[in-house]
């Protein structure tokens, strides 16, 4: 199912080296806000510097791809050392396109973490790439991220498993 991510887990602290060599993974496409900082947040959340250090120390290629804009990826990428897209336009695939190819990695190979089934995993999936969904570090409060939540929870999530 094209909105069905391949693996579920509760944020990218869960990827260590056991996981990535359990599911192929040599590089990590990330989304930005709920998945490496809280939406907006110009800082990281706990713990993904030093995560962002453990996954370079195993020679995992990474790179943010955010819907969002340059004016809000590039500072918080650039604090973090991660080269990233913005205004990636997911579930589109030409910005994850480019971002194997920047990467110089197999997309099958390659995983696609968000915290949205609508951008990054549909993105993901259609690219042909490794999809993992992760829990927002934050319900956004706004009615339409409530709706889209709803629709996610009740329609896709319902019979998946979280590792
Ligand atoms: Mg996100």
């Amino acid at each position: 199912m094209i909105f069905k991510p391949k693996i579920w887990i509760k944020n990218v602290l869960s990827i260590d080296k056991e996981f990535l060599e359990k599911n192929g993974i040599d590089a990590l496409i990330l989304d930005l806000d709920n998945t490496l900082s809280l939406h907006g947040d110009p800082a990281a959340e706990e713990g993904i510097p030093e995560w962002l250090g453990k996954m370079n120390e195993l020679g995992v290629k990474m790179r943010v791809v955010s819907n969002n804009t340059p004016k809000r990826v590039a500072p918080l990428a650039a604090k973090l050392g991660l080269e990233f897209t913005a205004n990636g336009a997911k579930p589109l695939t030409f910005g994850l396109n480019s971002a194997v190819k920047a990467l110089g990695t197999e997309k099958k190979r390659t995983a696609v973490v968000g915290d949205q089934i609508f951008t990054d995993v549909l993105g993901g999936n259609l690219a042909g790439m490794i999809s993992i969904l992760v829990d927002p570090f934050q319900l956004e409060k706004s009615l339409p991220f409530r709706i889209k939540r709803s629709i996610e929870n009740l329609v896709f999530r319902r019979d998946l498993k979280k590792r």
